[in-house]
């Protein structure tokens, strides 16, 4: 902890902060729907979506998923496909199957209502410490501090953390801070105030700390240059990745793979699709990708239809498209696909699948695929 004569050193100067961190989230916090609800579910479902996703792109699907399974129950008994149908576009699909599997739970255990502790919330598949911290708090006013990246910051900027904040001690630093200055008797506004003050003034590169409400508690400030903070180790490299995915047609229509439940992107319906050897050739890989994920021998392959560079965690991904008439033969899929099928573009379109699948579903739609194989490629 800070050592005295330093900001926030006294009880009395952390009570002065609680204060002014409050009255200025009150006033100036932005008014958006999961705020004004005491609803647990509906603001389990905010922080979810939240991770990850803009508040913009969050405001419109939020309010739809909330209109189509209003209640824990309704989002239980619902199937897994429509869920993720529903969260296309949004990514990080992980989110949606726990999220599902966790009304399951509630509905089977705790007869609809989701716990009320933050302890118990923990107990739910997939509900990380801050899901619990946050929703326990905001619903429920368990004095329980969340810690999210907003968080982090302003906390590394507040006490000038001169260590890197992923680091067992930095994370100790910040969760023992983070309790120190939680407000006893409004958690929920103190959490909400904390992440609305990195979101909005805090800001990762351009701090401004000239309208910033606890600017007289930041060492940070104090000691100049606090867009400094946090101090993070070097970032690993950037990997370049080469896949190339194909489409096999057969008489018109073309084969997706549904990827099983316990691989990445499980759930997701998607082409045949390899990561290239260093010095594979784009199209041998798209031949290696139909034997591999669909057990089918291709000769005479056509393309790139498609190029597409998207990026996935650290890879930069750079995607070519290739097609071939499909031989006779039964699909097998490979291990990391459970079934397969033969659709029309338009019918992939309501299959889940990834944001860069669906970037190609597009494309195909567009280009008036329904007779794939009958016409001349397809041009990018
Ligand atoms: Fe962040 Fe500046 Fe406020 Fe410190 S004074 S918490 S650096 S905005």
């Amino acid at each position: 902890m800070t050592p005295p004569g330093v900001p926030l050193a006294s009880e009395h100067q952390r009570r002065a902060f609680r204060t002014r961190l409050l009255r200025w989230y009150r006033r100036n916090g932005r008014d958006l729907p999961w705020r004004r609800t005491a609803d647990p579910y509906a603001i389990w479902l905010s922080e979810i979506m939240l991770q990850q996703t803009t508040v913009a792109t969050v405001l419109p699907r939020w309010e739809r998923f909330l209109g189509r399974w209003p209640t824990v129950e309704a989002l239980a008994a619902a199937p897994l496909a429509e869920v993720l149908h529903e969260w296309s576009g949004l990514g990080y699909y992980a989110r949606a199957r726990n999220l599902h599997r966790a009304a399951r739970a509630v509905a089977e255990e705790h007869n609809g209502r989701l716990p009320g502790s933050s302890a118990q919330l923990r107990e739910l598949p997939g509900m990380g410490p801050y899901t619990a911290a946050a929703v326990a708090s905001i619903a429920h006013g368990e004095p329980a501090a969340v810690l999210d990246a907003n968080v982090e910051r302003v906390l590394t900027r507040l006490t000038a953390l001169e260590q890197d904040a992923r680091s067992t001690a930095g994370k100790r630093h910040l969760r023992e801070w983070a309790a120190a200055l939680l407000h006893p008797r409004h958690p929920g506004d103190h959490n909400q105030g904390m992440m609305e003050l990195g979101a909005t003034v805090c800001t990762p590169r351009a701090p401004d700390c000239g309208t910033c409400p606890v600017a007289g508690f930041c060492l940070a400030r104090q000691k100049g240059r606090p867009e400094r903070y946090p101090l993070l180790p070097r970032r690993q490299p950037v990997e370049r990745v080469r896949e190339a995915a194909i489409l096999l047609d057969r008489r018109g229509r073309f084969l997706v793979l549904h990827r099983r439940k316990d691989v990445s992107f499980g759930g997701m319906w998607e082409l045949p699709r390899v990561r290239c050897a260093p010095e594979e050739d784009p199209v041998e890989a798209a031949r290696r990708a139909a034997r591999e994920a669909a057990g089918l021998a291709t000769e005479h392959t056509e393309g790139p239809l498609l190029e597409l560079r998207h990026t996935v965690m650290r890879s930069r991904i750079h995607l070519t498209l290739w097609r071939a008439q499909a031989p006779r033969g039964t699909v097998l899929p490979g291990p990391e696909h459970q079934e397969f099928r033969w659709v029309a573009p338009e019918h992939w379109l309501s299959l889940p699948k990834s944001s860069t699948q669906a970037r190609i579903a597009g494309f195909l739609l567009e280009q008036g695929a329904k007779k794939v194989g009958t016409k001349g490629p397809l041009r990018a």
